[in-house]
């Protein structure tokens, strides 16, 4: 398997400016938020649960009328609570698309349109450079690594 990135989002600009938008975007459908295993067991040993749901042998984060489960007063419940959130929102705006032979980090299409951070901050050529070193891990072991490094706070922006 090969991990292929896409034309020219290394040169996108990017900084989270916490507007929440991508844990609401499911109230317009725009994305899914896959889970992975792993991800759902560490979540219900910590305590939580009806918080995902499965479809076609996949897991997705469950969603309420105002976004996703975790998401209260417009800030993540698990990062405050837990500093620690599922890999996939902290890839956003970034996503992987899987298939047989290739793992491809991309643009997520649903965040040119929601996403306040593009266009600002550091250029998101470094940001590939440690998702390739965790899109490794999870080639080798079929699934994140839970205590990877999450991209939340200010100075990785
Ligand atoms: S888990 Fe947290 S960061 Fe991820 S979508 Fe839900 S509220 Fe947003
Ligand atoms: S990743 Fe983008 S959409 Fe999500 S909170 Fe940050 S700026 Fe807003």
């Amino acid at each position: 398997m090969q991990i292929k990135v896409s034309k020219n989002i290394r040169k996108i600009k990017f900084r989270c400016v916490k507007c929440g938008n991508c844990c609401k975007a499911f109230l317009y459908e725009k994305w899914r938020l896959e889970l992975y295993r792993n991800e759902v067991e560490y979540l219900e040993k910590i305590g939580y649960k009806d918080f995902y749901y499965q479809r076609s042998g996949s897991f997705f984060m469950r969603t309420s009328s105002h976004g996703c489960y975790f998401l209260q007063g417009n800030r993540c419940q698990l990062i405050l609570r837990h500093k620690w959130y599922p890999w996939n929102c902290s890839l956003f705006p970034l996503q992987l698309v899987k298939t047989a032979e290739i793992i491809e980090i991309r643009l997520n299409p649903a965040a040119e349109d929601i996403c306040n951070g593009i266009g600002y901050g550091k250029y998101l050529n470094n940001r590939i450079k440690e998702i390739i070193n965790q899109v490794k891990y999870f080639m080798t072991y079929g699934e994140p690594d839970i205590y990877g490094r999450r991209f939340y706070s200010r100075k990785d922006e």
